[in-house]
């Protein structure tokens, strides 16, 4: 047994990647109120194949499509088939959709894969069961983060799993998926069929990959934490280590936003394009309590629409112009300053510090101190700044990326701070 006062170097390590894994990475699209005072975050791809499945269910009814064409989605290799569910929640254990499509077993093997979504399944059994019994806990799937060679990196570079960077990442590959359903139509007129379905395949599989991002949009983890500029302003101000300690930055926010100071989860105000307004919550409470059903209806109404304008384009030929209607649902804050609330109104400096640092587990806990904290906060008005030059940027110089949005959506993303 592992002594916890002087733990080996591999089990630091160990704890330090999952640390970082579970809770930066999205990864916690849910964690339940008795796991969080615990600070034991728990993974969940659960919830993210919850909404994709969900909402295949639901795209396939209103169109009429029965059997449902997205049961079983191969890869290019045709050795592993796909449910979108699964697709969804894939985003944290790949770098690209290219990655999923072309994998020969070579990322993640057929075993590998299994062991993912069988611990996925378990939890989404339990996940189930929360909407009668909310306090139950998820099964912790820790351990499938380890079969990923690339975990660290992906955790280390997850930008895209948060707030504007997701909706950059969503346009990126839901364009991409429309293309290729659009070539998949074309192939089906022109013949032979084999080469349209493997256009198509490949569509829902960078569609599926899409909406991981669309999900985790919905997170109120996710919707306001400046997660490549804290890296970016640990990396210049901590010296030694400072990109390490930005994305443990990160991780701290995420497992902060929508709690109170005394650890219970409250979840985050928030509104949308359409013009909704309620609470959204953290990751790993999808039905653990504290929901109301527009959290959970709205997403996957959002992944509904994502699929259909896929669809569109593969049956009708239909290239979706402008906004995609999916963005419509995804929310942007609506409560005060991020940077207000963490610099002044949660109480003194020192003592918020203090209790942000309470989510990080032995040993990263040593690696970010006080005062380190301490100095983020003092600046986090700069942040949120360098936060908005950076949309500003991308809103100049990114038309296509622009075109693509909700108006409102980027004015309120343009206003964060
Ligand atoms: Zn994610």
């Amino acid at each position: 047994m592992a002594n916890r006062c002087f733990p080996t170097l591999k089990f630091s390590l160990f704890f330090f990647v999952t640390q970082i894994t579970l809770s930066v990475s999205h990864g916690d699209m849910l964690v339940s109120k008795q796991a969080v005072t615990h600070f034991d975050p728990l993974w969940s791809g659960s919830e993210h194949k919850y909404l994709g499945d969900e909402a295949v269910l639901q795209v396939c009814r209103e169109l009429s499509l029965d059997p449902c064409p997205i049961a079983r989605i191969p890869r290019k290799d045709k050795k592993y088939y796909f449910e979108y569910g699964l697709l969804v929640a894939l985003g944290d254990f790949y770098m690209s959709a290219e990655e999923i499509y072309n994998d020969q077993g070579k990322d993640l093997t057929a075993y590998e894969l299994d062991q993912i979504f069988s611990c996925i399944d378990e939890q989404g059994k339990i996940l189930l069961k929360q909407k009668e019994f909310p306090h139950l806990d998820l099964p912790n799937c820790k351990w499938v983060y380890g079969l990923s060679g690339n975990q660290l990196k992906l955790v280390r570079n997850n930008y895209d799993h948060f707030g504007w960077n997701n909706m950059r990442a969503y346009v990126e590959y839901h364009q991409k998926a429309i293309e290729l359903a659009f070539e998949a139509h074309l192939a089906r007129r022109r013949g032979p069929q084999d080469a349209s379905e493997d256009l198509f395949a490949q569509a829902l599989i960078y569609n599926g990959f899409a909406d991981h991002f669309l999900t985790d949009a919905f997170s109120a983890g996710h919707i306001r934490v400046p997660r490549r500029q804290l890296k970016d302003w640990a990396d210049q101000n901590y010296g030694i280590a400072g990109k390490g300690k930005g994305d443990l930055l990160g991780l701290m926010f995420h497992d902060s936003e929508g709690f109170s100071w005394d650890r219970n989860e409250l979840g985050l105000r928030v509104g949308n394009s359409r013009g909704d307004q309620w609470t959204t919550h953290t990751d790993n409470s999808l039905f653990s309590g504290n929901t109301e059903e527009q959290f959970v209806q709205l997403p996957i109404r959002a992944v509904a629409i994502s699929i259909r304008e896929v669809l569109s384009a593969y049956y009708f030929g239909n290239k979706k112009v402008g906004e995609f209607e999916a963005i419509e649902y995804v929310p942007f804050s609506v409560e005060s300053s991020f940077a207000q609330k963490y610099l002044t109104d949660f109480g003194p400096t020192k003592d918020v510090a203090r209790w942000l640092r309470g989510v990080l587990a032995f040993p990263t806990n040593l690696i970010l101190t006080n005062r380190n904290v301490v100095k983020l906060l003092e600046e986090l008005p700069q942040v949120m700044e360098r936060f908005r030059a950076d949309i500003r940027a991308d809103i100049v110089h990114k038309s296509e990326l622009v075109n693509r949005l909700p108006r409102v959506y980027v004015e309120s993303y343009q206003e964060i701070d």
